[in-house]
């Protein structure tokens, strides 16, 4: 007898992170760069290293408003008197150099006079008159409030690295170096449609048994955070020739086909039997909770994703193996999901056999030990629980019931969920 969705045990199915594996071993990741203004790189994977040119700072300057003077002037124990013999502006060069008993009025980023290697904050010294202060020796240790040449960048260090995803900070780090302009992969192409002929457009009315297509725009929103150009072929209908037609065309202008519905072992679920005939089918099993049934091949060079047809289900199987899957193909690197320990407020009904991504909403008690609870109902088909959700809670296949205090693995949803 063939197992069904309802059964937890499945000798065909392959387990969640073999699943991944296979997926992330078909992957290469796209060629073909563009040279960007760095502002037009800010969320794209950077296809070069950048390798300093300079040292930043550039100069040893001042970190405060104060004070420069020589450190090893700062022996005594009680107030000294020091002259001062001038003022050292940002941006501007200094020409003397300070001797002993001597100190510069110094403004912030201002590079450090010959002769020092110290700063005193304004609030900290006593201003006789102009040309002369006092400060307490004691107070203060030689070194301080100096900013070192090249203590953020070296040249020649590596300060951003191929394959890292520029975030604002980057941009600025790239801007402190001179670099207007860097190499960035192109963006991966992805195509997707809906399945059913149950499935109605946003506008039309709803017969009897018809459900508005939501699949496509939970993952229009999805792939739009992701760095993907994205083609929205719109629904299909459960029929062998338009799937054929639909499959062959979206293989040819995509890297990535994205399908949803049609996957089960209905009358009328040709998802797999048609992936077979135009490409071939890796596998379409998985043991997970939900999302099962899983078609995953190619046809041609371009990667295939049938995802089921459950609105969760869908959500999930694109965020725990397609989202990877791009992102690897996109060229990114670190692409391991990042998890935290919990403890559990609730009783979790859990079955052996599959690896189940419970929707959860994680926060903390008052003393901050993070602490989980459900969602809401885990039905693949209650697309509210997933809304509401902040986290995945992540059930491995053996685990069984989680009794109220004990610890789960919890996965906070990035920024596409
Ligand atoms: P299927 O895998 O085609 O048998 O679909 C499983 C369930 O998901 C059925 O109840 C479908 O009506 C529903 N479903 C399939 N595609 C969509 C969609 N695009 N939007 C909303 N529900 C869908
Ligand atoms: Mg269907």
């Amino acid at each position: 007898m063939r197992a069904s969705c309802a059964d937890d045990f499945d000798a065909e199915a392959l387990l969640f992170n073999q699943a991944r594996q296979r997926i992330l071993d078909e992957v290469t990741p796209v060629s073909g760069e563009e040279k960007l203004a760095i502002r037009q790189g800010l969320g794209r994977v950077l296809a070069e290293d950048i390798i300093s040119g300079i040292n930043v700072p550039g100069h040893t300057n001042s970190a405060m408003d104060g004070y420069a003077l020589a450190g090893e002037s700062l022996s005594g124990k009680s107030l000294e008197t020091f002259e001062v013999i001038g003022t050292a502006y940002a941006g501007v060069a200094f020409e003397k150099s300070c001797g002993q008993g001597q100190c510069v009025r110094i403004m912030t980023g201002a590079p450090m006079p010959s002769g020092t290697d110290t700063v005193i904050m304004q609030e900290h010294v006593e201003k006789t008159n102009e040309q002369q202060i006092k400060i307490d020796c004691a107070q203060h240790r030689p070194g301080q409030n100096v900013r070192q040449a090249g203590e953020d960048i070296a040249k020649g260090d590596v300060v951003l690295a191929a394959g890292r995803v520029l975030v604002p900070a980057d941009l600025g780090v790239l801007a402190s170096l001179g670099i207007g302009e860097v190499k960035i992969r192109r963006r991966p192409r992805v195509a997707f449609f809906s399945t059913g002929d149950e499935l109605r457009s946003l506008g039309e009315p709803l017969k009897d048994g018809d459900v508005y297509d939501s699949n496509r725009y939970a993952l229009y929103g999805m792939l739009s955070r992701l760095d993907v150009d994205i083609h929205d072929l719109g629904v299909i209908q459960d029929d062998p020739d338009l799937m054929r037609d639909a499959f062959t065309t979206a293989a040819e202008i995509a890297d990535v086909v994205i399908t949803s519905g049609g996957v089960s072992l209905g009358e009328a679920d040709y998802t797999k039997t048609i992936l077979d005939e135009v490409g071939e089918v890796g596998f379409w099993k998985i043991a997970i909770k939900p999302g099962r049934p899983l078609a995953f091949g190619r046809i041609g060079k371009t990667l295939f994703f049938g995802l089921p047809g459950n609105p969760v289900a869908v959500m999930v199987t694109f965020y725990q193996l397609v989202q990877p899957a791009l992102e690897y193909l996109s060229g990114k690197k670190n692409i391991e999901p990042f998890t935290v320990q919990a403890v559990t407020t609730e009783k979790i009904r859990k079955r052996p056999g599959r690896h189940e991504f419970q929707r959860g909403i994680l926060s903390h008690d008052e003393q901050g030990q993070l602490i989980v609870k459900k969602a809401g109902m885990q039905g693949s088909g209650i697309l509210t629980t997933m809304s509401r959700a902040n986290c995945f809670i992540l059930l491995s296949e053996q685990q069984g019931n989680i009794e109220v205090g004990e610890q789960v693995t919890v996965q906070p949803f990035n920024s596409l969920i």
